[in-house]
């Protein structure tokens, strides 16, 4: 199989978290430690709305300006040894700011979905010449924030004009629907890949656009129950979501009750079953196995799940490749 890692790149959702910008850095730093000792590329989706909250904000504060300089070195050095650099847009950045000392996360206006269409014009603008004023090569991935992709509509026309083609934000089964996101990724092509122009859930083949949608696992219930239990019992702390956000009480009953289907995912404790699958993904006819995984929510076991897996995947005849890579050339 074809192995793509997919990283997106952003801080955390959290109030009060004024070191997780250096936490970015350093964790994207041990994930490409370990990706170029075996000689793998990735693609790395840059929350720009991030770069744009900071670009917006430096002059003010000496931390912010270290964080911004800090975060274009850092993804500079990615592209320069080859990574892929794709667009990822979070807009809650455009009500989110830097006071006393801490960013305020406001999550009223979650995903695009939350603002009128000239509003996700302007965003869409600001956020992309934000990412390549730093990016040399041409971008040409998309992912959107918190898998909130639909309507599609809504920006279909602005990345055809920059030449985004290849999306990759759907995951096979995903579904949620709460108060910051909305997917429902149920009736998508059940395909590897596959072309469309007006959603992604309508396949054209003669589309401008190609999916590429992650593959997923299922994390059974008891593993929510764990978590649950870890937090009343305030083992590990903190925040144990990829995206950072809480899923409210609706959310948790039912991945409590019923598992939950992720995208497959090199994040904290959702690592564990990362070999699994992709054993089982190995006894399919499939070409493709896509991980994506969050540098913010990497650990040492993340680190050491990785470090098995891609042993195994080389070990067995696999190979890595890029979205751009695999896929700009068949455009
Ligand atoms: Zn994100």
């Amino acid at each position: 199989m074809k192995i793509i890692i997919s990283l997106d790149y952003e801080i955390f959702f959290k109030k009060n978290d004024i070191d997780s910008n250096n936490q970015l850095i350093k964790n994207t730093n041990k994930l490409i430690t370990l990706l170029e000792k075996n000689n793998i590329k990735s693609t790395f989706f840059v929350d720009a709305g991030y770069l744009h909250a900071l670009d917006r904000q430096r002059y003010r504060y000496t931390n912010l300006k270290d964080d911004y300089l800090n975060i274009i070195y850092q993804i500079m050095q990615l592209e320069k040894s080859n990574n892929e650099i794709g667009l990822h847009i979070h807009p809650h950045w455009e009500d989110t700011y830097f006071i006393n000392g801490n960013w305020e996360m406001k999550l009223d206006r979650y995903k695009l979905s939350d603002y009128k269409q000239k509003d996700v014009e302007i965003i869409m603008y600001k956020y992309y010449n934000q990412l390549k004023k730093i990016v040399t090569v041409p971008i040409v991935s998309y992912r959107a924030g918190g898998w909130c992709i639909e309507p599609f509509s809504l920006i279909k026309n602005h990345l055809k004009n920059i030449g985004i083609k290849i999306e990759a934000t759907v995951f096979k089964g995903g579904y949620s629907s709460t108060k910051t996101h909305h997917y429902d990724f149920r009736g998508y092509p059940k395909k590897e890949f596959w072309r469309f122009s007006e959603t992604p859930k309508k396949e054209d083949n003669n589309g401008y656009f190609m999916e590429i949608p992650s593959t997923t696992s299922y994390i059974p219930n008891y593993q929510y129950w764990k978590i649950a239990l870890d937090k009343i019992l305030k083992i590990n702390g903190g925040d144990r979501n990829g995206e950072g956000i809480k899923p409210g009480i609706k959310e948790i009953a039912r991945r409590i009750m019923l598992g939950n289907t992720v995208p497959v995912s090199l994040d904290r404790f959702k690592s564990a079953v990362l070999l699994k699958t992709f054993k089982e993904s190995e006894k399919t006819n499939n070409s493709y196995f896509s991980i994506i995984g969050h540098p913010k929510s990497i650990d040492e076991n993340s680190l050491n799940d990785l470090k098995n897996f891609i042993e195994y995947a080389l070990g067995n005849g696999h190979t890595f490749t890029t979205y751009s890579k695999e896929f700009n050339k068949i455009f």
